[in-house]
């Protein structure tokens, strides 16, 4: 059976844990050029700067803590067992820490690296990369489990067949513009989902979505998880 409820969700979910956007007001990236720390060529041209980016970020998670949202959204999980299923953008573990277990870190996890010479080489890592960090699998050398601008997202595959197969899609705390999360709305749409927004701000119209709740994620998500039936 497939997962009848498809989430998505964004950086605005984690907003109001103290994690800053991306885009909004004091956004990640007004800090940070994103040719220095989130390409390829970035990795190539200067590793050390690009780890130490996603270390200093990594350090920070764990004085943020999950709010009512994410937690509200793990309990709707437990309610819905597998057919539930969580696509997140966000690279932090406040889903996982709130109790989600059906996540999907379509552009990667903070906490996990990646080995340089198998993609398949992933683990769960809490400290600090260097240039002297290996691959546990096969001694390689490591990257940040993250995907930089000009990578493909992960779990495509299984991605497409849930949108396929939900029958409602809900995207949170995304400004939906960054592709392919931005069409999965419309993608879900063409094969019979609802469609639902809950954000912060109203986005830009879309066609293919059919309501949409304004507020802040912590107000708007457990009152809509609540009354999902
Ligand atoms: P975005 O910054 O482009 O958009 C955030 C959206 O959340 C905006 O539309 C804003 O109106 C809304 N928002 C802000 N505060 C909110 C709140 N309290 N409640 C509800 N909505 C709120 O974020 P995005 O669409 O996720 O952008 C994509 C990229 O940003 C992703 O690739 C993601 O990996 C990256 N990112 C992740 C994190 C994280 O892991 N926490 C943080 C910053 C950026």
């Amino acid at each position: 059976m497939g997962n009848r409820l498809v989430i998505l969700t964004g950086a605005g979910i984690s907003a109001e844990s103290g994690l800053r956007t991306f885009r909004g007001n004091d956004g990640m990236w007004e800090h940070e050029n994103i040719e220095d720390v989130c390409t390829p060529r970035a990795l190539r041209r200067d590793p050390k700067r690009v780890m130490d980016f996603y270390n200093f970020l990594r350090k920070g998670l764990p004085s943020h803590q999950p709010n009512a949202a994410h937690i509200a959204l793990a309990e709707l999980e437990d309610r819905l067992g597998d057919d539930f299923l969580l696509i997140t953008q966000n690279v932090d573990d406040l889903h996982e820490r709130a109790g989600s277990k059906r996540v999907l870190h379509m552009h990667g996890d903070l906490m996990k690296l990646r080995c340089t010479h198998n993609e398949n080489h992933v683990f769960l890592f809490d400290k600090e990369e260097t240039l002297d960090t290996k691959c546990p699998f096969c001694g390689a050398g490591t990257r940040p489990d993250i995907v930089f601008f000009e990578e493909i997202p992960l779990y495509m595959d299984q991605i497409q067949e849930a949108l396929r197969e939900c029958d409602d899609f809900v995207y949170i705390g995304t400004s939906s513009v960054v592709y392919p999360a931005a069409g999965f709305k419309n993608f879900a749409k063409q094969f019979g989902a609802k469609v639902t927004c809950l954000n912060l701000e109203i986005p830009a119209h879309d066609r293919d979505t059919d309501v949409f709740i304004q507020g802040k994620a912590t107000e708007i998500v457990p009152k809509w998880c609540k009354e999902f039936k």
